[in-house]
């Protein structure tokens, strides 16, 4: 640091210099990723929890780094988001999707996939009629591709994603609201914007063994849900207590670590005959 008359005009902290540095690389990073096709689709089972039958999956996006490995979402979505590049990325998810799908119904298989969208990517980016040219193009049923949103997206631009919405279901492509309970969720968001599903987020799911208001919150959502039309999807389920309980509630599909983590393709493939029975 320099220091003037009237104290340091100049500072100098190594640590946001370094900060800044690793944000570069990272975004350098990421612009190679998304060119070179380094990311990675992995499937989490969605199970059926009435029935006991594998339904589908949901998509999640792994980034395999040359050097670092295997990259978690969580450490490169939100830079993508601020940067812009979310938008090639989830074109490139979206098109790896779409052609898993083609590829499982060219073989009779019957089996869905859900794909996270971010707010950045709605409404401008991507459009109901790019959705259906892709279904058009690939060859998969629109009705085999759910789109997951948060509730963030619905509140940014209330009439923007009311009609986004419409229009993609119009087009018969399903919408699932995410991580359902944690953001500003409203009922009057139920009644105002249809969905297909609500996914209960997994902090209302991990402790439904001990704690009655998770129980009670789960419960209710079902009911409000059955009365909606909608189903409800808990994450999060880690073992066969929350299952049990799950199944008396009435509560539709589960997801979680107890049928399995999100894996690679080949491994997501022997996991039908893994599901327990229930
Ligand atoms: P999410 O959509 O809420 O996904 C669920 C997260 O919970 C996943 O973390 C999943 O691996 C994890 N999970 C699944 N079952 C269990 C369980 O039983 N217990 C616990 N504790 N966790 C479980 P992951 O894969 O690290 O993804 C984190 C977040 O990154 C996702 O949260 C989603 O918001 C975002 N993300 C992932 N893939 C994509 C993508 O392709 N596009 C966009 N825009 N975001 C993505
Ligand atoms: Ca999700
Ligand atoms: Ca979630
Ligand atoms: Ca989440």
């Amino acid at each position: 640091a320099q220091a003037g008359p009237g104290g340091p005009i100049c500072f100098f902290d190594p640590d946001l210099a370094r900060l800044a540095q690793e944000r570069h690389q990272l975004e350098t990073d990421l612009r190679h990723a998304i060119r070179d096709g380094q990311f990675v689709p992995f499937f989490q089972p969605l199970v059926d929890l009435q029935r006991g039958a594998l339904v589908g999956a949901e998509v999640l996006i792994r980034w395999q780094h040359p050097q670092r490995g295997l990259v978690p979402p969580n450490a490169f979505i939100p830079l993508a988001e601020e940067t812009g590049l979310i938008n090639d990325m989830g074109r490139w998810i979206l098109e790896s999707a779409g052609r898993q799908l083609a590829a499982w119904q060219h073989a009779g298989r019957d089996l869905y996939l859900s794909v996270n969208v971010s707010a950045h990517q709605i409404p401008k980016g991507l459009t109901p009629d790019a959705l259906h040219e892709l279904a058009q193009r690939l060859g998969f049923a629109p009705a085999s591709l759910a789109l997951e949103i948060t509730e963030s997206i619905l509140i940014s631009d209330v009439d923007g994603a009311q009609a986004w919405l419409d229009a993609v279901r119009a087009r018969g492509f399903r919408v699932f609201l995410d991580d359902f309970g944690t953001g500003y969720s409203s009922l009057s968001y139920l009644k105002r914007f249809t969905v297909d599903r609500l996914k209960i987020d997994q902090g209302f799911i991990r402790d439904l063994a001990t704690n009655a208001g998770d129980r009670a919150l789960v419960e209710a959502v079902t009911a409000i849900a059955d009365s909606f039309g909608m189903q409800v999807v808990a994450e999060g389920v880690e073992d066969a207590e929350h299952v049990r309980r799950l199944r008396a509630m009435g509560c539709h599909y589960g997801q979680g670590y107890f049928f399995s983590p999100p894996v690679p393709l080949d491994a997501f493939s022997e996991v039908g005959r893994r599901i327990p029975e229930l």
